[in-house]
């Protein structure tokens, strides 16, 4: 009987370990063989499998996929470090073995052309950077609007690529919101999101509007909050990703 391919254990290499910020990284990694390339959608994950040194499997952990399907077999993942998960994988070096697994979820860029409203705090950026490297590689020009939080402009993984975007596309408009940082940047706000600040940078509702968010309970607690203080049905129309 075949193997589902999602199921899949399959041999990568770590090519780089790039730091983004004191506490996170991006491992980039390469199948040993093309043969075994994940094919996903923007949006899922995957479990990476870290090895003790006799080859056995020490651990795994879910992680979304930060790279696009445009990027080719080479995978991006962004790593915020944590518990002794996180720390032993930003031990990894050029060369090193892992495995994956995956793809899986379905938290994934919604189809069509509608706008899309994104929110994410920290490291909840992740889903959403496949997403937008995507859409840029697509050239479709689908409105998108980034609010995304952090402490400061060094905490925030992957802000320089997205001011870098906003500034070539026209269809990006982010909105950074930092609580400890009054940075010389695009469009920012100091303090933490709130419905006040979300309201005020909210592009007009359209009913092929999605809203996508990954971050904290309390911060998507409040989202939800805020868009239905708009009246907008976020049974419907608003999607989410918890890293718990
Ligand atoms: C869908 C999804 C997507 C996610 N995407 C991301 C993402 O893009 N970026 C991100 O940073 N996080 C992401 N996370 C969170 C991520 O899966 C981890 O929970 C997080 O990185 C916590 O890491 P940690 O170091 O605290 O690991 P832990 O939670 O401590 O451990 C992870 C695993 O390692 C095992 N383990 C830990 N220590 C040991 C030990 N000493 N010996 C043996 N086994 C051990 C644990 O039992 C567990 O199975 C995602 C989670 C989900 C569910």
């Amino acid at each position: 009987m075949a193997i589902n391919p999602v199921l899949m254990i399959r041999p990568f290499v770590v090519r780089e370990l790039k730091w983004e910020s004191a506490e996170t990284y991006t491992l980039v990694l390469s199948p040993v063989d093309e043969t075994d390339a994940i094919q996903f959608a923007p949006g899922q994950w995957v479990y990476l499998y870290l090895h003790n040194p006799d080859g056995s499997v020490w651990a795994k952990a879910a992680y979304s996929i930060a790279s696009a399907p445009s990027d080719g077999s080479r995978l991006e993942i962004g790593i915020k470090i944590k518990g002794d998960f996180t720390k032993r994988a930003s031990n990894l070096m050029p060369g090193d073995r892992v495995d994956l697994q995956g793809p899986f979820g379905v938290f994934v860029l919604p189809p069509g052309d509608g706008p899309i409203v994104i929110f994410a705090a920290g490291i909840g950026i992740t889903p959403f950077r496949s997403m937008l490297r995507q859409l840029n590689a697509d050239g479709k020009e689908r409105k998108v609007t980034l609010f995304y939080s952090n402490r400061t402009v060094e905490d925030a993984p992957y802000l320089e690529e997205f001011l870098e975007l906003a500034k070539r596309k026209d269809w990006f408009k982010p909105v950074f919101n930092l609580t400890q940082d009054k940075p010389d940047i695009g469009t920012w706000e100091f303090g933490r999101l709130d419905s006040d600040m979300i309201h005020r940078h909210l592009p007009e509702d359209t009913k092929d509007t999605m809203y996508l968010m990954c971050g904290p309970k309390a911060f998507m607690d409040m989202i939800k909050q805020a868009l239905s203080e708009k009246g907008i049905d976020v049974k419907k129309r608003l999607k989410q990703e918890l890293f718990g």
